[in-house]
């Protein structure tokens, strides 16, 4: 069950403010405030979905498709295309997901590390 009391939600709503660099009908994409990387932008559906797994699941293929096109546009925009990125989708519990609608971090800028720190 999706809780739109989740601080993407409160965004999404004009609640509390975000660092944006790109909106269109299907997304929002604004700043991590705790960046891992010198470009760290977390790309986020208007609509609500809780993690990777729902909106691969429920989202139209409007949605889904707005949603990937507007990666690659935002991709572009920043300049993380030439050198390449990070995206990554931490999905429940086990994946560490912190908040609980559907979020695509694209970490670049510099080279980023291993994929995964050592066990
Ligand atoms: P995850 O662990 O995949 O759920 O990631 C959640 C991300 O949201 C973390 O990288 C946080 O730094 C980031 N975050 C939390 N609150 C905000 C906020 N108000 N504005 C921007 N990023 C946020």
């Amino acid at each position: 069950m999706y809780d739109s009391r989740n601080i993407f939600a409160r965004i999404l709503r004009g609640e509390i403010p975000c660092d944006k660099v790109y909106e269109d009908d299907f997304v929002l994409a604004f700043r991590d405030i705790a960046p891992k990387a010198p470009v760290h932008i977390l790309v986020i559906p208007k609509a609500p979905y809780i993690d990777l797994a729902d909106f691969s699941a429920h989202a139209s293929g409007a949605e889904i498709e707005g949603f990937f096109r507007a990666v690659a546009k935002i991709a572009a925009e920043q300049n993380l295309t030439p050198q390449g990125f990070r995206s990554i989708a931490n999905t429940g519990v086990h994946g560490g997901q912190e908040v609980p609608h559907f979020h695509l971090h694209l970490l670049g800028g510099a080279p980023i590390g291993p994929m995964v720190s050592e066990a």
